[in-house]
C-alpha cells in the first residue's frame, strides 16, 4: 500500500539459477508436439498453482499450465514482504484499469492483476483471512449444496496453508490460536518487531467498552470480528505465493507437470461432433505468444480448467462464443452458448485511507519510505539473512466491523449484505506510517497513522465487457464503485468509527490530530466526499463466472454449477475469484486457495 520510489534495478535480476522441478517452456514450440494432456489449466495464478500441483500429484495424469505471465524467482520484489506495493503498475502486472467511476468523481482507478506464475498471490499485500465459518455456510444455501459448508471445507483450509513463527521470535500465543490452523504450503505468520502504535491499537480494543471494537484472538478461527494481529503468507521473512508454495517445492519426479509461461491462452472451441450429441465440448485450447503469432491449438484428453481470474476468465469465454447474446452480436462472435452471466456481477471492495498525525519521534515506517539510503541498508540486510524491517507488510493489525441493521433500511436494502451474522461489513487496517495508496502526497517529515477503511460486504455491482476480439486487447472493467446507497452509508459509517476509535484510550494518547482536508468535513455529505474523492480498489475483483444452483440456468443463475463446471457445454469448468457466489467479507486470497483445494479433491474424485 505505501507507494516506494522507484527500485534500484538489482532487484528486477535474476537473483540465481533455478533448477527447475517441473516441465517449463517459455514458447509453444518447445512442448513436444506428440503428447497429449488430460488436464489444461488456462491461468498458473492462485488458483491455477493450487490445480497444477494437486491434478498431478496422481502421476496418471498429463497436465498442462498455460501462464501468460513470467517466472517468479526473476523479480526479487516478489520475495520482499515491505516491497509489495511496488509490484502494482510493474513489469508483473496487467496494468488494467476502470473506466470512469461515476461513483468516484468520474476517476479511474487501477486495477493490478499479478502476470507472473502465481499470479495475484504474487503481487497483493499477503493479508490471509478466511470468511468466517457462517459465511461458508451462506454460500451453502446460495448455490443449494452442502458440500460449501463450513463443515465441508474447514478440510481444504486446513491443507491450504499453516502459522508459522515470524522471524523474531516472539510469543506469538496471545496473538493467534494455534489450533485453528493447517498443515498446508502456504506460510502464515503475525508480523515481527512490533510497533508501539500497533500496541496501543490492541491495548485499546481491549480496553473498548464498545462491542465493535472488541479484540478478536484469531480472526482465522470462527469469526472475523474485531480487532486482531494480521495474519499475512509470509514465512521465514519471505511472501508465500501460489506459485512458491505450491510449485517450487515439486521434486523432479513431477515429471508429468509441464508449465508453458509467456503464453496466452486466446479461445477455447468444440471438439468437432462425433456424434448427436448437441452439447458443446469445450477441450481446445487456442494459445499465442502475441497478437501477431500464429495460433497454436492443444487438445484436452479430459478438461480443460480456466484460471485466468475475475478479468481473464470471462475474457476467454466470450472470445469462445459464451455470455450474454446481445454482447457476443454486438461483437461480431458467433454465439456458442448463451450464458447472460459471463461478466456480470463484477463485485470489488473499496479502499479509503485516513492519516493521523502521532506523537513527535514515535517509532513508524515514516523513514524507511522517505529515505532510500536506510531502505537500501533495510534490503542488504534482508537479503544477508531475512530480517529487519523488510520481513514484514504494511498493516500490523486490522479490525472487521458490522454497520448497525438501520443502514439496510435506509438505503432501502432487505437483506443483510453481509455473509451473515459472523461477517463484516467495514474493515479497518492499520498502517504505521504515511500509506502512499492514494493522491494524496506524503508529507516530508513526521510520523503518522493510516487507517484505511474498506467495504467488504459492498452492493455495487458492474461487470466486464469488452470491444474488440483481439484476445490481446484489454477489456472494459467496471465495478461501479460507490454507487449505491448502503454503501456510501457504509463507507460514511467506516469513517466514524475510524474517527471514534482514535479516541479512545490508550491509542488517544499517540494520535495527536486528523491529517488532511478531512479535518473540515464535519456532516455525512462532506465525509462521503472525501470517500469519493480518494478511495481507490483493494483489488479484490470477483464474480464475473458466479456459481450458481445446479440445473439452473440464465441470467442470474450463474455460469458454472458447484462443482465448477460451466453450465450448458461439456469439458470446461472455471477455479478462480470469478466464481465466488458472493463477495466474501475479508480480502480474497484464502477463499481463492480454499475454492482451489476443493476443485481438485472434486475432479479427482470424479475420475476415481
Ligand atoms: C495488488 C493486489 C493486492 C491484493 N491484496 C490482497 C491481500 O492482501 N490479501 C488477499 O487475500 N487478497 C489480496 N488481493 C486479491 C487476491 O490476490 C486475489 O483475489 C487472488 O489472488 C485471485 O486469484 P485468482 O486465481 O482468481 O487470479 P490470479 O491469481 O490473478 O491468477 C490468474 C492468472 O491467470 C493468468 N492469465 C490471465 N489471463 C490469461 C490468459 N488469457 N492466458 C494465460 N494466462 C492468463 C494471469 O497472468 C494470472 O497468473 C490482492 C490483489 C492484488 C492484485
Amino acid at each position: 500500500m505505501m507507494q516506494l520510489q522507484l527500485l534500484p534495478a538489482l532487484l528486477w535480476t535474476v537473483l540465481c539459477h533455478h533448477a527447475w522441478s517441473y516441465h517449463i517452456f517459455t514458447s509453444p514450440d518447445q512442448l513436444d508436439s506428440t503428447k497429449t494432456y488430460d488436464y489444461i489449466i488456462v491461468g498458473g495464478g492462485t488458483a491455477g498453482s493450487v490445480l497444477a500441483a494437486r491434478l498431478s500429484e496422481d502421476e496418471r495424469n498429463q497436465v498442462l499450465v498455460i501462464e501468460a505471465g513470467g517466472r517468479v524467482e526473476d523479480v526479487l520484489a516478489i520475495r520482499i514482504p515491505f516491497l509489495g506495493p511496488t509490484l502494482p503498475r510493474s513489469q508483473v502486472d496487467w496494468n488494467y484499469t476502470t473506466i470512469p467511476q461515476t461513483g468516484l468523481g468520474n476517476r479511474i482507478i487501477n486495477i493490478p492483476r499479478g502476470f507472473v506464475l502465481g499470479g495475484s498471490s504474487c503481487i497483493n499485500q499477503m493479508v490471509f483471512h478466511r470468511p468466517s465459518n457462517g459465511s461458508w455456510d451462506h454460500w451453502a444455501d446460495l448455490v443449494d449444496d452442502p458440500s460449501l459448508s463450513w463443515e465441508a471445507v474447514q478440510k481444504y483450509w486446513l491443507r491450504n496453508s499453516r502459522l508459522v513463527d515470524p522471524v523474531d521470535g516472539h510469543d506469538t500465543s496471545e496473538e493467534v490460536i494455534l489450533s485453528a490452523h493447517g498443515f498446508g504450503p502456504v506460510n502464515v505468520s503475525v508480523y515481527s518487531y512490533t510497533k508501539p502504535i500497533h500496541k496501543s491499537i490492541i491495548e485499546t480494543s481491549k480496553k473498548a467498552v464498545d462491542e465493535k471494537f472488541k479484540f478478536n484472538h484469531d480472526q482465522n478461527a470462527g469469526s472475523n470480528l474485531g480487532w486482531g494481529w494480521q495474519q499475512a503468507a509470509i514465512g521465514g521473512g519471505q511472501r508465500s505465493c501460489a506459485s512458491t508454495a505450491y510449485l517450487s517445492p515439486l521434486t523432479n519426479t513431477r515429471s508429468n507437470l509441464d508449465i508453458l509461461i509467456n503464453t496466452q491462452a486466446a479461445k477455447l472451441l468444440p471438439i468437432p461432433k462425433t456424434s448427436n450429441n448437441l452439447t458443446p465440448d469445450l477441450r481446445i485450447v487456442e494459445i499465442a505468444q502475441n497478437s501477431t503469432a500464429p495460433p497454436i491449438c492443444i487438445t484436452a484428453r479430459k478438461e480443460v480448467i480456466l484460471s485466468a481470474g475475475f478479468i481473464g476468465s470471462p475474457k476467454i469465454l466470450t472470445l469462445s462464443g459464451i455470455g450474454p447474446e446481445k454482447e457476443l452480436k454486438r461483437l461480431g462472435i458467433p454465439l456458442l452458448l448463451e450464458s447472460p452471466d459471463v461478466g456480470a456481477n463484477l463485485q470489488d471492495h473499496i479502499l479509503l485511507p485516513l492519516y493521523f498525525t502521532v506523537v513527535n519521534g514515535t517509532d513508524t515506517n515514516d523513514e524507511l519510505s522517505r529515505n532510500a539510503t536506510l531502505r537500501q541498508e533495510a534490503i542488504d540486510q534482508w537479503i544477508a539473512n531475512r530480517t529487519g524491517p523488510m520481513v514484514n507488510g504494511q498493516s500490523n493489525t486490522v479490525a472487521y466491523l458490522r454497520v448497525g441493521d438501520d443502514h439496510f433500511s435506509s438505503a432501502g436494502v432487505k437483506e443483510d449484505p453481509s455473509n451473515g451474522a459472523g461477517s463484516a461489513h467495514i474493515e479497518i487496517l492499520a498502517l504505521d506510517g504515511f500509506s502512499r495508496v492514494s493522491t494524496i502526497p506524503a508529507p516530508p517529515t513526521g510520523q503518522f497513522l493510516t487507517l484505511i477503511a474498506s467495504l467488504v460486504a459492498p452492493l455495487s455491482s458492474g461487470n466486464i465487457t469488452f470491444n474488440s476480439t483481439d484476445p490481446f486487447a484489454y477489456p472494459l472493467i467496471n465495478p461501479n464503485f460507490l454507487t449505491h446507497k448502503f454503501d456510501q452509508a457504509a463507507i460514511v459509517q467506516a469513517m466514524k468509527d475510524i474517527l471514534e476509535f482514535v479516541q479512545l484510550s490508550p491509542l488517544n494518547s499517540l494520535v495527536t490530530g486528523i491529517y488532511g482536508s478531512i479535518a473540515d468535513a464535519k456532516t455525512d455529505a462532506e465525509l462521503l466526499e472525501y470517500a469519493r474523492e480518494y478511495s481507490g480498489s483493494i483489488n479484490h475483483g470477483s464474480r464475473t463466472a458466479r456459481m450458481g444452483p445446479y440445473g439452473k440456468k440464465g441470467k442470474g443463475w450463474g455460469v458454472v454449477d458447484p462443482s465448477y463446471r460451466v453450465k450448458g457445454v461439456k469439458g470446461l469448468r472455471v477455479v478462480d475469484a470469478s466464481v465466488f457466489p458472493q463477495m466474501p467479507n475479508v480480502h480474497t486470497q484464502a477463499s481463492v486457495y480454499i475454492l482451489a483445494e476443493r476443485a481438485a479433491d472434486i475432479i479427482l474424485g470424479g475420475q476415481k
